[in-house]
């Protein structure tokens, strides 16, 4: 005993995963998981900033204003690194600071591993690791100077610890450094109070398994090795966000939560 961590005093209420008074960075807020994360920590209190790409993400922020919380659409491109660092200045111009950061913008090629060219490998990697590496940075530095501690979750996969033979090296490549990457900066920042840890999501409906999904064979191979023999929903995520996001997670640092319908249990 006596490591000298400070606990966090939990009161077992119905507010345990409640978010209000904080505000949320979603990076990629336009559709799919990213929307259905935005809107979800809105409906537990949170206001929330989305940097994203896409002129469709201010649709996802009009439907956070229509639950009475703020939030604003930042355009950003979080594979550019300054745009990612200006986009949290702005969050924190606007609302002063920022406690929650969902990693969840990422992007996925299908080629052979024998045919993937250099430029493929560099424009994915710059959006789903090194845009998550610098947005998790940009936001712990808010964090430290403001002396508060704050919450980092990154949509890794389960492709994040499994392969598969689709041709999605790259991608499978960016989701294990997520895992291992998460583990690192909860070491590093559990010191100033930043838990930091992952989602791992099986299939999801949404644009980027539309492909699979147009396929019936393979739809119904990828549904089969899930154990509850099916595609989840971007509402499914949603549970495990908030939980990482509130105070029913104090304790969870360094955690790679699978929200896989079982397709790592087998
Ligand atoms: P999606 O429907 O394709 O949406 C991707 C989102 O990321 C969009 O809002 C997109 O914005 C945004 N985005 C992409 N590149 C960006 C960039 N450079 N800067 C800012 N925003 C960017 O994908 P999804 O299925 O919701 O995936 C969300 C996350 O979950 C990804 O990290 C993905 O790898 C992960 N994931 C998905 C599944 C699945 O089965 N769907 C499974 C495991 C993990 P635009 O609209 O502007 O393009």
């Amino acid at each position: 005993m006596g490591g000298g961590g400070v606990s966090v005093p939990v009161r077992i209420t119905r507010d345990l995963f409640g978010l209000d008074g904080k505000v949320a960075i979603v990076t990629g807020g336009s559709r799919g998981i990213g929307k259905a994360a935005a809107k979800g920590l809105a409906v537990f209190g949170a206001d929330v900033a989305i940097l994203g790409r896409s002129p469709k993400t201010e649709e996802t922020v009009s439907e956070i204003q229509a639950l009475g919380r703020r939030a604003i659409f930042i355009p950003t491109d979080v594979g550019d690194v300054d745009q990612a660092r200006s986009g949290v200045e702005r969050v924190v111009r606007e609302f002063g600071t920022v406690d929650i950061l969902v990693n969840n913008a990422g992007i996925a090629s299908v080629a052979p591993a024998e045919e993937v060219t250099p430029e493929e490998w560099d424009s994915i990697m710059a959006v789903n690791l090194r845009g998550m590496f610098f947005m998790a940075q940009a936001v712990a530095k808010v964090l430290i100077s403001q002396r508060k501690p704050g919450r980092i979750i990154n949509i890794g996969s389960i492709y994040g610890i499994v392969g598969s033979e689709i041709g999605a090296s790259i991608y499978h490549a960016t989701k294990g450094g997520i895992v291992n990457l998460t583990r690192a900066l909860a070491c590093e920042w559990a010191r100033y109070g930043i838990l930091v840890n992952c989602i791992g999501p099986g299939f999801i409906v949404t644009d980027m398994t539309q492909g699979v999904r147009e396929d019936p064979g393979l739809k119904r191979a990828i549904e089969n090795r899930h154990a509850l023999k099916r595609f989840g929903t971007p509402e499914e995520i949603v549970g495990a966000v908030v939980f990482l996001a509130s105070d029913a997670s104090t304790f969870v640092t360094g955690e790679n939560l699978f929200v896989d319908g079982g397709y790592t249990a087998w």
